[in-house]
Parts: structure tokens; sequence; C-alpha cells
């Protein structure tokens, strides 16, 4: 025999010493809840009831544990009188060998000499069963509630008048067949049970109650099973198995399993779900189904407590055993292992269901899909706006270069004249030309080489004719404002072509100076020549009073950077210090027939390719009209 034990190894009957005494000292140092709180000298002391609570296994064994609390906080809920509860713990049920469980009869039996207790509720059948065994001689007239209790195992032979029963009643055909119905599929059912005098019982108790569902169930057990076993094989279940946890209270290794960790430890391994028929385990490991409500058989215990205590005799108390309350389910579990809702029995209850994130969330969700209409809404009144903006951009660009159109109309009606002459000159050179030619061909022998430069006076005539109609109608094109790119230097030499017949005939000197570099730009060229005409006219009407001598234009186009400048000059008076600021005013004009448009169009125009445009006088006099776009490349 070793030397070297431990509590959970030891051998039975040592062990059972060993804990009873353990169990006396523990017992000796937990304080009674009432005796602290009333006095010996408070009148209320002799109305002070002592309740002997005695516990199967120990404080923490579920279910018990989940019943005893219940019914205390039901006690003191119902009592009318103050309570002096004292609890003790039968260790002994734990072991399959309880050995003497006398040192501990006799410890409470000196512990009550003298002042026995009102009342004695004992939790489960093993603390029953002590109870009934000693109270003959401990207890022999005071009254007993032996409660949670399965019927099966109440020791009805040792019933006295002053003992009143609330048992329970395990159903198991019940239970496993409303496994059957939430899972239709399952095969086997693998029970978990400990090895414990009691578990042992319920093991030949539960096989025999489940003989009708025979070939359509197989039930393994696990009561030969260390926990540690139990587990592995939980972990790695065949498809179609299920885990019906029925009580662990100590397992076949001696280990002993207090409180829920053992369920729990089953629960994140298991690769099935884990069934259970009492209310105690429900709650995060099983899924649920038919059980013992702790509620319906605490209210019973007390009820039969408080009339006793009343006076009333235990005898006249009698209760039928407690079956098992309506279903309920872990939504949580039924989520987990895909139970449907339409598989559970009629009248089941859902618990722990999660809320929805409409639940959780509804008025942050409320808030943020406010939020998003309004928004929604700013931003439909925005995109409205934002349409009106452009069609009315649209239509002002419309307006624009209609407007631009006819400023061109009335620039080359003030060339008119000039046009007219420019015309004038190629067509009387061509008749003329042709008169000449057609006496020469009536001669007896006709000089066909000055023929031959007559008919090329008169082609070269013609094309300057055209030349100028050319000109003059792709000036007057009325096209929409269309950007591309283009060299700034021929379309600056295009509208001098344009200008040239009227400075001719107005007697003015106008020059054209193109860079020597290209300048590339983009831009719409007829509003540009546009541009360039109505400057070079401002210019000439400028210097038409001037002396003759003195009627200079100059062009000139060059690169600056990355921008392209056309520099336009003249000899006039310049402009007035006071009109600088409002020259590219609209309606601005010191023209008595003026209309005071061209350099407010203009400037439109300029700004619409990104440039700019400025006016200035020279220190020589003479105004200086700077245009400045940017070069692409
Ligand atoms: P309009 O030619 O019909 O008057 P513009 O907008 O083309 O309209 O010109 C506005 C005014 O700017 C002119 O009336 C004139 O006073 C002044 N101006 C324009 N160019 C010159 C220039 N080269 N020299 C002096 N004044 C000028």
């Amino acid at each position: 025999m070793s030397g070297r034990v431990t509590v959970a190894l030891v051998k039975p009957w040592r062990a059972t010493a060993l804990l009873l005494w353990l169990g006396l000292i523990l017992a000796a140092c937990i304080p009674s809840r009432s005796a602290v709180a009333v006095e010996l000298s408070d009148p209320r002391y002799r109305e002070l009831k002592r309740v002997l609570v005695l516990y199967s296994f120990g404080r923490e064994f579920r279910p018990w544990s989940e019943y005893a609390r219940s019914i205390k906080a039901e006690l003191e809920r119902q009592s009318p009188w103050p309570l002096d509860i004292q609890e003790h713990t039968l260790l002994t049920a734990r072991f399959n060998n309880p050995g003497p469980e006398a040192p501990f009869a006799e410890y409470l039996g000196s512990l009550y000499q003298g002042a026995l207790p009102d009342i004695i509720i004992s939790i489960g059948a093993p603390a029953a069963r002590f109870v009934q065994r000693y109270r003959s001689k401990l207890f022999p007239d005071t009254p007993m509630v032996l409660t949670v209790v399965e019927e099966r195992l109440v020791n009805r032979s040792d019933l006295t008048d002053k003992d009143v029963v609330v048992s329970v009643r395990n159903d198991f055909v019940a239970a496993f067949e409303s496994i059957l119905q939430v899972m239709p599929d399952t095969k086997t059912v693998a029970v978990v049970i400990g090895a414990s005098p009691l578990e042992k019982f319920w093991v030949d108790e539960v096989t025999r109650e489940l003989k009708p569902l025979q070939g359509r169930l197989a039930i393994v057990w696990y009561s030969d099973l260390s926990f540690e076993e139990i587990l592995k094989r939980a972990a790695k279940l065949p498809p179609h198995t299920v885990l019906f946890w029925g009580l662990m209270s100590v397992d076949a290794a001696g280990i002993v399993h207090e409180g829920d960790i053992a369920l729990r430890g089953l629960h994140e391994v298991a690769n099935a779900p884990i069934f259970s028929y009492q209310e105690p385990f429900f709650g995060g490991s099983t899924v649920g189904g038919p059980m013992h409500s702790t509620m319906e058989t605490s209210r019973r215990s007390v009820d039969a407590a408080i009339r006793i205590l009343r006076g009333e005799k235990p005898s006249n108390i009698k209760y039928e055993p407690i079956g098992f309350a309506a279903p309920k389910y872990d939504w949580r579990e039924l989520q987990r292992w895909g139970i449907g809702a339409s598989n559970l029995p009629a009248g089941s209850e859902i618990l722990f269901r999660e809320p929805t994130i409409w639940e959780s969330y509804r008025w942050q969700i409320l808030l943020i899909a406010a939020i998003i209409l309004v928004q929604a809404g700013l931003i439909s009144v925005l995109l409205h706006e934002r349409h009106r903006r452009r069609a009315a951009e649209v239509e002002s660009r419309q307006r624009f270069v209609e407007l631009a159109h006819a400023n061109r109309y009335s620039a080359v009606g003030e060339l008119t004249t000039s046009i007219a002459h420019e015309l004038n000159q190629p067509l009387g050179s061509i008749l003329t030309n042709a008169e000449t030619a057609e006496l020469m061909l009536k001669a007896a022998s006709p000089d066909l080489d000055e023929i031959k430069h007559i008919l090329a006076d008169i082609r070269r005539d013609d094309l300057r004719a055209s030349e100028v109609i050319r000109r003059l109608r792709s000036v007057l094109k009325k096209t929409p404002f269309e950007i591309r790119k283009l060299e700034l230097n021929d379309t600056v030499c295009e509208a001098i072509g344009l200008a040239a017949a009227v400075a001719n005939g107005r007697r003015i000197a106008l020059s054209y100076v193109p860079a020597v570099t290209a300048l590339p730009i983009k831009g719409d060229p007829v509003q540009l020549q546009q541009v360039v005409l109505n400057l070079i006219i401002n210019a000439m009407d400028a210097i038409s009073d001037a002396d003759i001598t003195k009627r200079e234009v100059s062009v000139a186009t060059a690169r600056a950077g990355n921008q392209a400048e056309i520099r336009i000059i003249d000899t006039g008076p310049g402009i007035a210090t006071g009109d600088l600021a409002s020259v590219f005013n609209p309606f601005f004009t010191t023209k008595p027939e003026g209309m005071g448009m061209g350099l407010a169009i203009a400037k439109t125009i300029v700004e619409a390719h990104h440039g700019t445009m400025a006016a200035e006088n020279l220190p020589a006099g003479g105004a200086l009209f700077v245009v400045r776009l940017p070069i692409v490349r």
C-alpha cells in the first residue's frame, strides 16, 4: 500500500474518513445567516426557525447545488420568521464504499444537542437516505422535507409521519424521444454518467427504461470511462451521434467534478450536441428539451417547509411526483447544430435568443438611415442644381457664341468698304487683262508668250479675290465653340490677311512679325481670329485721326516661357488713364457709333482658352494689348 495518496485517488474508506473530518472543520467554519441577524435579547429570537439543510455529494454539485440555492432563496423570501439556516454536506455519497458515516452522524448529534433544528431539508437522494437512516437516533421528532429525490429512490419503508417527500420523476423515454424529434437522424446516444453509487443505479435503471427504444437508438454508456477519456471520445463522435449528460459527480477514475466545469469542458470539445433532462445544466452547454424545473421543485419544497413550520401535520402534506416541465431550448445551440424551430415539440420555449442587429442597434440604424436619407436628399438637390447650372452654362455659352458671331459680323461690317475695294482690285485687273488678251488674239500673229503672262496674271488675281472671300467666309462661319490643337502663328496670320485690306484702304502700315518658334496651343481658330481682328480694328480706329506718316499697327507673336503671346501695338493716342480699368467692361465705349462689346467678348474668348488679356499705354505713346495663351505639347 502506497504511503503517497491524493484525495481523489485514495482508497475509498480512507478518503471518506479524511473528507468527513474536513467536512467537520468546514461546517464549523460556515457561519449561519440568521444567527448573526438576530440577537438573543431580541423578542423575535423566540420566533427564530432553525433549518438544517443537508446536501448530497457537496455544496457545489449540480444539479443539487442549484436546487439548494433556489430553495434557500425562496425560503428566505417566503418565511415570516427569522431563519437560522445550517448547511451540511454528505460527502460519503461520492464513494462506492462509503465507509463509516457514524462520525459524521455523531458530529451532527453533538452539534444539535439541546438545540434541535425545527426542520430538516435534505437535497438529493443520498442526503435523504442518510437522514432517514439516522433520524431516529439524532432527530426523532424533527419534521423533514426530503426533496429533489427521484421517486424510484424514495425509501418509503423508512418514511415516518413527520416526513414530506417532494419527489421528481425522470421520464427517460420522453427525454430520448424528444431528442429523436429534434434530431430525427440520430442513431446513437452516448450517455455521460459518473461512477458513484447513485450514478451506477441510474445506468441500470435507464437501460431498463429505454428498452422500448431498442432498435431505433443505440445507447453507449461512458460510466466506466475517466472524464479525460470521455472528452477524447466526445471530440471524435461518429455522425448521427448525440451526447446525453446524465450526471458527472465522480468519474470512473475517482475524480470528483464540482460545479459545471466538466460540462463546460465537454461542450468545448464535443463535436455533437449535448442534451440533458435537468434545468441546472441548461443555459450554455446543453441544447435543452423537457427538463425538471428548478423553480417548480423549489417552490413545492418551500411550500412544504412553511406549512410544517406553521404547525401543519407533515403527514397531511402530500405531493405527486414532479414530471418534466414544458421543453425549453437554447437558441445558440439550435443555431450551432442547425436545428430548425419547426423540429421542436409543440409548446417549446426558446431562450437565449441573440438579439438581431435591428433589435440591438435600432436607434443607431434609424439615425444612420435618417442621415443617409437627408444626405441623399441633399445630393439629389445638389445634382439637380448642378444639372441646372450645366444647362445654364450651355445656354450662356450658346448665347455667347451667338453674340461673338454677331460681333464678328459687326467687325466685318466695318471692313466692308475696304473688302469691297480689296475685291475690286483683282476683279478690275482680271477684266482689263481679259480684254487685253482678247484683243491680242484678234491679231494676225498673236504673241502667245505675252498671252501666257496675261493668263497667269488673271489666275493670280482670281486666287487673290477668292482668298479674300475664303477668309471672309471663314471668319463669318457660325460654328459651335470647338477646341482643337492649332498653330497660333497661322491663326494670327489669317486674321492679318483679312485686316490687311482694311489697313491698305485706310493707309495704315500693318506689320506682322511671327514668332520664330512654333506656338502650339489648343483653341477655336475662328474665335481666336476674332480676338486678333478686334484688337487690330480697335488699333486702326485709334490711329485713324493720326498723321498719315504715323499710322502704324504692329502685330507680333512670341513665346514667353510656357505661354504664347500676341502683342498688338499702335501709334495712336493710347487709352485715357481713367479708362484703363474699364476697357474690358461690356458696353464701355468712347466711340460715337461704338457698342463697347468688342473687348469684353475678346477677353471672354481668351479666358475660355485659359489665357489672359491686358491693356497698357506705351511710354512713347500708343496702346499695347497683350494676349497670353498656354502652350501645349
Ligand atoms: P468699341 O470698339 O465698340 O468701342 P471695344 O470694346 O472694342 O468697343 O472698345 C472699347 C473701348 O476701348 C473703345 O471705345 C476705346 O475707348 C478703347 N480702346 C480700345 N482699343 C484701343 C486702342 N488701341 N487705343 C485706344 N483706346 C482703345
